[in-house]
């Protein structure tokens, strides 16, 4: 196995704040896994990554902590970000094989400083050429817009820390937005919900499994239940409880209403004729947060354009920097150009 890796030591990655997937040139995705690590919390030895940190989380002890190095923000933790992306980079492509070509997907309000950062650990991992794409233009590619058109298309993808809009011509972005209200925020808001309303508190894991089972953005024409468990916290015991996806739906409000409003502001910003391109072909959600029920209907009333959810939406974003890792003289015009100090 190890021996065939000497030929396909190209690689692209989508460096989620959420979840990462590593793509293999002539192999497709091999590596989906949510962006956590476990280290030791004294020596920060890496003990685990992926799904098998995530399974730590909530239930550590002194001696280990969990992180999700990108999940407040693009890099929250620099340190972490270049561990976990060499590791990842390892898993597909033992240090000896690298050498050669990374592509990574960046989110789109990245900084400077952070871009060196993705493109240092890349390197320290062994690759010797490295590519940062824009997030939502990788997401574009990866549904299969035609990126260089003059004709505008509006893309949406909602991670779990950053809710990225922009729009799309002759293979640039033309205007963009990045919010900070993306899955994560939808999570807290339903703890938060409960708390307050029920004096119940719930584990990050139980409200994400609540969000992704009845979460929803408008009524469903038959409305969910679930029975959920959480501590109480007046008498500090478990206790379970039935609720309703109508119920949900309200903590959810807030936040679904705030990133439709960086919808808004981003038409706003969107020049004339680009603007009436989208009004005739619609925005398209990628992202894990597309899956939320009905956001699309929500949307779509709130703007009055059309909305498509695209095809396994949280692939989106990989299979557009595996593309452009496949055709790299092709996409040549979306490669964001490295600042020389
Ligand atoms: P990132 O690119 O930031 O890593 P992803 O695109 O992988 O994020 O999406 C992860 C987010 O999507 C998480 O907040 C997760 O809870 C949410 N999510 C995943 N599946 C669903 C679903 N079916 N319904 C609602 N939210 C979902
Ligand atoms: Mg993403």
């Amino acid at each position: 196995m190890e021996f065939f890796n000497i030929f396909n030591n190209e690689i692209a990655i989508d460096l989620g704040t959420a979840n990462t997937l590593v793509y293999v040139r002539n192999k497709g995705v091999v590596i989906n896994e949510p962006s956590i690590v476990a280290v030791h919390r004294r020596s920060n030895k890496l003990l685990a990554i992926g799904k098998e940190a995530k399974e730590m989380m909530g239930r550590t002890h002194d001696e280990i902590v969990t992180i999700r190095p990108l999940k407040d923000g693009v890099i929250a933790d620099f340190e972490m970000t270049e561990l976990m992306l060499q590791e990842f980079i390892r898993k597909v492509s033992p240090a000896r094989f690298m050498g050669k070509r990374v592509v990574v997907g960046v989110p789109s309000g990245i900084t400077m400083v952070e871009q060196r950062a993705v493109r240092d650990s890349a390197e320290h991992a062994g690759a010797k050429e490295v590519y940062l794409v824009a997030e939502p233009m990788a997401a574009a590619i990866g549904v299969g817009i035609d990126i260089g058109e003059s004709r505008g298309n509006m893309i949406m993808d909602i991670g779990g820390g950053t809710a990225e809009i922009a729009v799309i011509a002759l293979s640039g972005i033309v205007c963009d937005i990045s919010i900070r209200i993306a899955g994560d925020e939808l999570t807290r808001a339903i703890v938060q919900y409960f708390r307050i309303q029920h004096n119940l508190l719930l584990g990050d894991q139980t409200a994400e499994d609540i969000k992704i089972t009845i979460g929803s953005a408008v009524p469903l024409p038959k409305e969910l239940t679930m029975e959920i468990k959480g501590r109480d916290i007046v008498s500090g015991i478990p206790r379970t409880l039935m609720t309703d996806s109508a119920e949900v739906r309200k903590a959810l409000n807030d936040p679904i209403t705030k990133i439709i409003e960086g919808t808004k502001s981003t038409l706003e910003r969107t020049p004339p004729e680009l603007a009436s391109d989208i009004l005739d072909r619609g925005i398209v959600l990628t992202g894990g947060g597309a899956l939320i029920k009905g956001l699309d209907e929500r949307i779509k009333k709130e703007t009055g354009l059309p909305v498509i959810v695209a095809e396994d939406p949280l692939t989106a974003v990989v299979r557009g920097v595996g593309r452009v890792l496949e055709n790299l003289s092709m996409y040549e015009q979306v490669i964001l150009k490295a600042k020389k100090y």
